[in-house]
């Protein structure tokens, strides 16, 4: 019988941009084509769900849905349908503090970030009339999805990341590669640690460092992303009560086994603040919720 030795691993680096961000991927492999070909196929899978996940993109599948849906049911795929699924769940458990039919929302928000300007009043009240979770229906049997009104934009940016990351983690796995990190944004995933480490050590936005070992890390808030506007900040995350960005100054951080619900956590979080923490913790067994406010 053969010794089989211990192979030597290495640490590769790479960084591509995927669903508008930077997305670096850490891999410990035993030689550079290994730790290429498994990386092409992570990032290559990542770029799959983009395609079907992104309101940005103006041929994904997500955008035929908005299109195709009204009024009746329309198949999708199975990524899309789950991803879908836990986004409606998590409105329906936040009441709707977590949408993912804020779309129209966000496109206003968008807008108002280039001229400066806050939509008006007529504006903002036609947009929000085609917002809400409730406008969504989820058939699991045909796997389909039914919208209830016309110029409905669904928006899974505040999930679709977490998503992604599981995914890349998976394809790594299927090449062998355990011991890998992968971060989209404030979204991270990461599996064994480095073969000389205990966990991978991650640098905080705020400061200082943590560690993270097999699960996620999500971070969302309104300090990254906001448009200031008489004297106000708007950040990209709209609270649904308003629908226009939140205007507090907040900082979520979720830890969960996965990154889909680290992810959505998150951003639910920020919306909810420090008092839906216990909320969360009991509905989701096993994460761990940190909020800044102020
Ligand atoms: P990031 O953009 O840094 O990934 P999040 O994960 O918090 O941060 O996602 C924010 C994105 O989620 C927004 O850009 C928008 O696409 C979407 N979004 C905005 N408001 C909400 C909301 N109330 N519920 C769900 N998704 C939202
Ligand atoms: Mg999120």
């Amino acid at each position: 019988m053969l010794n089989r030795v211990a192979a030597r691993l290495e640490r590769f680096e790479f960084s591509q941009i995927r669903m508008g961000v930077d997305t670096p991927i850490i891999v410990y492999a035993p030689s550079e084509s290994q730790a290429i070909e498994a990386c092409r196929a992570a990032y290559s899978r990542i770029s799959q769900l983009e395609q079907q996940m992104s309101d940005y993109r103006l041929d994904s599948e997500l955008n035929a849905v908005c299109k195709e849906a009204v009024g009746r049911w329309r198949r999708v795929s199975r990524e899309l349908f789950y991803v879908l699924w836990r986004a409606h769940r998590l409105a329906q458990q936040t009441d709707g503090a977590f949408d993912p039919t804020v779309g129209v929302l966000v496109r206003l928000w968008r807008e108002a970030r280039r001229t400066e300007r806050l939509p008006d009043p007529q504006t903002l009240q036609e947009a929000r009339a085609r917002a809400g979770y409730r406008l969504m229906e989820l058939c699991p049997r045909r796997r389909a999805v039914r919208l209830r009104a016309e110029g409905m934009q669904l928006d899974l940016g505040g999930i679709a990341k977490g998503y992604a990351c599981d995914h890349a983690l998976r394809v790594l796995r299927r090449y062998g590669l355990t011991r890998a990190l992968i971060q989209m944004g404030g979204d991270i995933v990461a599996g064994d640690p480095p073969p000389d480490a205990p966990a991978w050590r991650i640098a905080l936005a705020e400061g200082g460092e943590t560690t993270l070992v097999r699960g996620a890390l999500s971070t969302s808030g309104s300090t990254e992303q906001f448009v200031e506007i008489g004297g106000v900040r708007y950040a990209h995350i709209i609270d649904p009560r308003t629908g226009l960005g939140l205007t507090k100054l907040i900082l979520a951080r979720v830890r969960a086994r996965d990154g889909i619900t680290a992810d959505s956590l998150a951003t639910a979080a920020a919306v909810l603040g420090a008092a839906g923490i216990p909320r969360l913790q009991r509905l989701y067994k096993g994460v761990q919720i940190e909020v800044r406010e102020g």
